[in-house]
């Protein structure tokens, strides 16, 4: 983090001409993922989507979901959008859900959800949510706020989650289960239908988190990869989050959290009247939310539909096998049988801190795993072109860490 300017608020305005320059400018120093460096943060799917992305965006930036009756433009794209999101992971004729700011939304709003749906069958006082290890801190961040324990239980082989390590912490506080599909460090789907026959079982909520991994996984099953059970097809999942402004190549500020029923999402609703200001009903966190992430999701869903989700998509599991084959060839080791977007690789012999470190230093900005110290990809579409790039410069930094500079990142952040 930079350190706070102080800087106080022109006595003039400047012109947008003047300002736009400036602003460019300032961007000079940033992670270059318009060239296909960066596999963190951002999804680059291609100038097309960008435009679409762009131009539906500003058509509705001003107007505001929060109120579907001045809007029923966005109530009606919203409604589609999750439709949508729907029919890809197997919602049936009950399933219903809304469109959030982004993956954390979703996961407080489903988190929510399952704790009032708790409360609602008697379930009161301590509240706890378990979850395996390598499950995205968001659920920290719900359970924090909502004074929720949190339950990570280690994971097992393959880099999954533990079932029977998992079902042996579930007790009657337990107000919800979670699996990824994938999870984010290792980019692998966890085992849905065990899980939630143990949730079944038990009669708690099983939410699969698949912020990552919704709107890329049942594009990557029609191309033809086995890709296991693991959303609403599966018997005892009730809940979960897909982000649009990840593998759905939306604008950012967009997620869905999905419910199997009406009944289930009614505990994530909510409803206030006692104020001097009116009735305020909303799904969501967000008081105020952007027409322009819903505007923006809506066209880039339907510029693409599935065919054209089929084919960025392609160029990514492409791209992931490539980076396979031109990793194990470099002495790396490859975390488990990655079939989506994100691959982890660790090194037999050689610190993969310090490699990410030389990469760093090369221009390209990922991710890393801690347990074990592996490198992280998130692939897009870009990235198709420029494996071969990425490869040789991985090569030469392996090279430098052989050669005895082991020097690591100074400072060790998530990704
Ligand atoms: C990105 C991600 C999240 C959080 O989503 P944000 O949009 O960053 O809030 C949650 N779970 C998984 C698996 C993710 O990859």
């Amino acid at each position: 983090m930079a350190d706070q300017p102080h800087v106080p608020m022109p006595d003039q305005g400047r012109d947008w001409a003047d300002l736009r320059a400036e602003m460019v400018g300032r961007g000079d120093g940033d992670a270059r993922w318009r060239d296909g460096r960066t596999s963190v943060y951002v999804f680059n799917a291609g100038e097309d989507v960008a435009q679409v992305q762009r131009e539906a965006y500003s058509l509705y930036m001003s107007e505001n979901g929060l109120g579907p009756a001045a809007f029923p433009s966005l109530a009606k794209m919203e409604a589609e959008v999750v439709a949508m999101g729907l029919s890809l992971l197997n919602g049936g004729p009950e399933a219903v859900g809304n469109i959030t700011s982004g993956g954390t939304d979703s996961i407080t709003m489903a988190v929510k959800a399952a704790r009032d749906y708790a409360r609602a069958r008697g379930q009161n006082g301590a509240a706890n949510l378990v979850l395996p290890y390598s499950a995205h801190p968001a659920f920290d961040k719900a359970a924090m706020l909502m004074d929720i324990e949190l339950r990570r239980v280690a994971i097992g082989d393959g880099y999954l989650a533990d079932v029977d390590a998992m079902a042996a912490v579930v007790d009657d506080a337990t107000v919800m289960v979670v699996g990824s599909a994938p999870s984010f460090p290792y980019g692998l789907i966890d085992p849905i239908e065990s899980i939630a026959a143990m949730c079944r079982e038990r009669g708690v909520w099983m939410h699969v988190d698949a912020c990552v991994g919704g709107y890329i996984a049942p594009f990557v099953r029609m191309n033809g990869a086995g890709i296991v059970p693991f959303d609403f097809e599966v018997d005892g999942v009730l809940s979960m989050s897909a982000d649009l402004h990840k593998y759905g190549y939306c604008a950012k500020g967009a997620s869905t959290v999905l419910f199997r029923s009406e009944q289930l999402r009614q505990h994530m609703m909510f409803d206030c009247d006692d104020w001097p200001g009116g009735r305020m009903v909303t799904p969501t966190l967000a008081g105020t939310r952007p027409g322009g992430a819903i505007s923006a999701a809506w066209a880039v869903m339907n510029h693409l539909g599935v065919a054209g989700y089929r084919a960025k998509h392609r160029l990514v599991t492409n791209a992931r096998e490539a980076v396979e084959v031109g990793v194990a060839n470099l002495g790396f080791e490859v975390l488990g049988e990655p079939q989506l977007g994100i691959v982890a690789f660790r090194h037999t012999e050689l610190d993969a801190h310090a490699i990410y470190r030389q990469m760093y230093r090369r221009g390209w900005v990922s991710a890393f795993t801690t347990e074990p110290p592996a490198l992280h990809l998130m692939l897009s579409p870009i990235h198709a072109e420029v494996t071969d790039e990425y490869l040789a410069d991985l090569a030469q930094s392996c090279d430098v860490v052989a050669g005895g500079d082991t020097s690591r990142p100074s400072e060790i952040r998530y990704s």
